[in-house]
């Protein structure tokens, strides 16, 4: 067989992972087990023992995950995968894996917003600090470092407004503090970015947006190398238990082996959506990283491969006007959810981020007229036509 390590992204994520087992089945099978049984009580105690490597229990190991895990892993460049019940499962056993009390860690503040509270509420409990700092100004970055600084961590693009940051000058003011960066891979899919080429240690994902791609299963994942991710997350996993269930590792190898045909079309669909929105007199201003006018245009060109599907955009007449969009839609659903097939559509100001005071919103660039669009595989026409409606009424 040809070495897999020269196959490209397309070729791996439809290849790689899946060990036919003696039935010669050609699709993935799925193993709904939660145990394996041993041969002997001899076996038993060398598989317990990690003498024997093999099955035990499907919170350790199950071989529908594995395959999972192994595409990922050679789709992103990491030696290791380990596959969680959902992204924050995934975020949540890095942060219990890797910090101690007296830990510190720094992290953009446009990230996630269950990430922030799970921070805040959870993980400062425990005696470690967090600092919140603007993503794309990396003097922000360097000055927050600590001598205990464990951890950087970044989601780019953000959401909604698409900001970036340049992750391999990120990895190089982390490193020189010994330090690691994580970075939160979701919008992107190893398709249009992988940190881990440009120096980041560790990537996050929730395989319930993109990698499923048709919004059915709750799943996530970290990669990395073998020690820090194959080793110290993989134990948060193991007595943990926020293991994957081989049912949605199987949704998501399928969602896989589609992934680069998908985020081809979410690109192209959300550039022309952009674009129009971009000339459209009901509009302020189109947030999207294909365009022209976004600030770091430049950056984002070396960085991804292509755009990626969220476009976000000010309509003039603040909360009405915007409300007004959202109201008029017939087909895009009014959902919080991304990275599926169907185009969705969130108000940001009275939703994901209602719980900010109006003075947190200004600060964040959450404006009331603020639309998000996550764009779907519909056709562009009727994705525009539905639009519309809000804008023109
Ligand atoms: C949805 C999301 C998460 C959390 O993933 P779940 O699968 O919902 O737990 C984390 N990060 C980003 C960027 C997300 O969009």
């Amino acid at each position: 067989m040809d070495n897999q390590n020269d196959w490209a992204l397309e070729t791996l994520a439809i290849r790689t992972g899946h060990k036919r087992t003696a039935e010669a089945e050609h699709s993935e099978a799925i193993f709904p087990t939660s145990s394996y049984v041993f041969g002997s009580a001899a076996e038993a105690a060398a598989r317990f023992s990690g003498e024997e490597p093999g099955n035990i229990y499907s919170r350790l190991s199950n071989p529908t995950v594995r395959y999972f895990e192994e595409r990922l892993a050679m789709m992103e460049g990491g030696d290791s995968c380990v596959a969680t019940s959902s992204g924050m499962a995934a975020i949540m056993a890095v942060m219990i894996g890797l910090l101690k009390a007296g830990d510190h860690i720094v992290c953009s503040r446009s990230i996630f917003g269950t990430t922030t509270v799970f921070l805040n509420n959870f993980i400062a409990k425990f005696g470690v600090d967090i600092s919140f700092v603007n993503l794309t100004d990396l003097d922000d970055w360097q000055n927050a470092l600590q001598s205990n600084t464990r951890l950087l961590f970044a989601e780019t693009p953000s959401n909604p407004l698409s900001d970036v940051v340049d992750i391999k000058a990120l990895a190089d003011i982390a490193h020189q503090n010994d330090s690691l960066l994580v970075i939160d891979n979701c919008f992107c899919t190893p398709v249009l970015q992988r940190p881990l080429d440009l120096g980041a240690d560790i990537v996050v994902h929730s395989a319930t947006k993109y990698l499923d791609g048709q919004g059915r299963c709750l799943g996530g994942a970290v990669v990395g190398d073998s020690e820090i991710v194959g080793k110290e997350v993989f134990g948060v996993l193991r007595s943990g238990g926020v293991a994957m269930s081989p049912f949605n590792a199987w949704v998501f190898l399928k969602g896989l082996e589609t992934l680069s045909l998908r985020m081809k079309a979410h690109s192209a669909s959300a550039l022309e959506l952009a674009q129009w929105l971009e000339q459209h007199e009901a509009i302020e201003r189109v947030y999207f990283t294909g365009l022209e006018s976004h600030p770091q245009h430049a950056l984002i060109k070396q960085q991804q491969s292509d755009w990626g599907g969220i476009v976000s955009f000010e309509v003039k007449g603040g909360k009405q006007a915007g409300w007004r969009v959202v109201d008029n839609t017939q087909m895009i659903s009014i959902t919080a959810n991304l990275g599926d097939a169907k185009t969705t559509i969130t108000h940001p100001a009275t939703t994901t981020h209602g719980r900010l005071t109006p003075e947190q919103r200004t600060e964040s660039g959450i404006s009331d007229g603020l639309i998000r669009v996550a764009v779907g595989l519909e056709n562009i026409d009727d994705i525009k036509a539905d639009l519309e409606r809000g804008l023109l009424a």
